[in-house]
């Protein structure tokens, strides 16, 4: 199956292209405080590494606002200013280069503050996301609809789209996040069928690691698998590096995007003869930093070992002591349980530096046929 993506308009946040055909891109939000530059740099850059592709940092006096020039001097992805209830802090960010700027609508809600902003950022080039929030929403539509609802997500939403539009600034993207999953993906389907301005998507405050990662898969895996989503980010009371991490795994379970490996592993069961978490902790840990995209299987017994290991770009199916190593297929090799892992691991390297080395050759080429091309005319 194949995911037909919604057509959205495209914007930029810096250079990295957001709704239209681009790809998914995934985001992430630093957890220091912003004045202290020394440690922000270094958790974006530690997300950058990770794959985090666009990063948003809290703005929430004027001293986070000056350090934003020597904080992007620092990084080489796009940065959003996350800004609350203060229209100053909007135009003092603008003036300082971000590449995007984030504004809550439940606390900045004056139309000719919100016209001010928008005036500003299209004269600056800076993106805008309205970023609605269940828990901060505005006070008047709190009244007319009780509750947080999805209906009253969308409707502070276009609220301030109008707004924007009234100004003729249409770099905007959207978000309408809920701590509650159905009321997320509610207010995304229904914003959705709307407008068609590239969304991000999240659950908000998703909790711990391991729910929030649940209930963010949950969430933005029905979203993304109904074709909804240009950007994401999954929220969690964690490391940020592990909010990037599972993004990127909820994007490559979808086959929407990959980064890196996906190791598929067999839970195990009493058929399984030899130690499998051991061997499946032993290749995710010596291949996390390959680049190239490839599936890993490994299975612990000949029931489904071989099917998978076959359809998987390398695959290992063990058996009692021992087991077989496939590639693309066929079966490229043999090895006792112990050598197993190192014997497979061998092989994935020397297919990444192929790989690698080719890539280079090509781009080689391409330049060549360029310059050539230059010359002829
Ligand atoms: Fe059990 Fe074999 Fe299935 Fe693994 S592949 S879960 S060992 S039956």
């Amino acid at each position: 199956m194949k995911i037909k993506r919604r057509k959205t308009r495209k914007i930029f946040v810096g250079n990295v292209a957001i709704g239209g055909r681009a790809p998914v891109s995934v985001q992430s939000m630093t957890k220091t405080q912003t004045t202290d530059v020394e440690a922000t740099v270094a958790q974006i850059l530690a997300l950058t590494a990770e794959g985090c592709e666009i990063v948003r940092v809290a703005v929430p006096d004027e001293g986070s606002a000056a350090v934003l020039p020597e904080i992007r001097s620092h990084i080489n992805i796009p940065l959003i200013a996350d800004i609350h209830f203060s229209k100053k802090l909007a135009f003092k960010v603008m003036e300082a280069g971000v590449d995007g700027l984030r504004i809550n609508p439940g606390n900045i809600s004056a139309e000719k503050e919100l016209k001010e902003i928008f005036r500003e950022a299209e004269k600056s080039k800076t993106a805008v996301r309205i970023g609605v929030n269940a828990g901060s929403l505005d006070r008047n539509l709190l009244k007319k609809y009780k509750h947080p609802t999805a209906g009253a997500l969308v409707e502070s939403a276009m609220r301030v789209v109008r707004i924007a539009e009234r100004c003729g600034f249409e770099s905007l993207k959207l978000s309408l996040k809920a701590s509650d999953v159905l009321t997320t993906i509610e207010a995304y389907r229904k914003v959705s069928q709307k407008l068609d301005y590239p969304l991000h998507i999240g659950v908000t405050e998703a909790g711990g690691l391991r729910s929030g990662s649940v209930r963010s898969s949950v969430g933005l895996g029905i979203l993304l698998a109904e074709g909804i989503g240009d950007t994401l980010r999954v929220s969690l009371a964690a490391d940020p590096v592990e909010e990037v991490k599972v993004g990127w795994e909820i994007l490559g379970s979808l086959g929407i995007r990959q980064r890196g490996p996906i190791v598929i592993a067999c839970p195990t069961c009493g058929r399984c003869g030899v130690d499998l978490f051991k061997v499946v902790k032993e290749i995710e840990e010596r291949i996390k930093a390959v680049n190239v995209p490839i599936k890993v299987a490994v299975m612990g017994c000949v029931v489904n070992g071989p099917g998978e290991a076959k359809e998987a770009d390398f695959g290992i199916a063990l058996g009692r002591g021992g087991g077989l190593i496939f590639h693309k297929g066929e079966i490229v090799g043999k090895a006792k349980a112990d050598h197993l892992a190192g014997e497979l691991l061998g092989k994935i390297f020397k297919y990444v530096e192929d790989k690698e080395k080719n890539a280079v050759k090509t781009r080689q080429n391409m330049l060549i046929t360029r310059s050539c091309r230059k010359k002829i005319v």
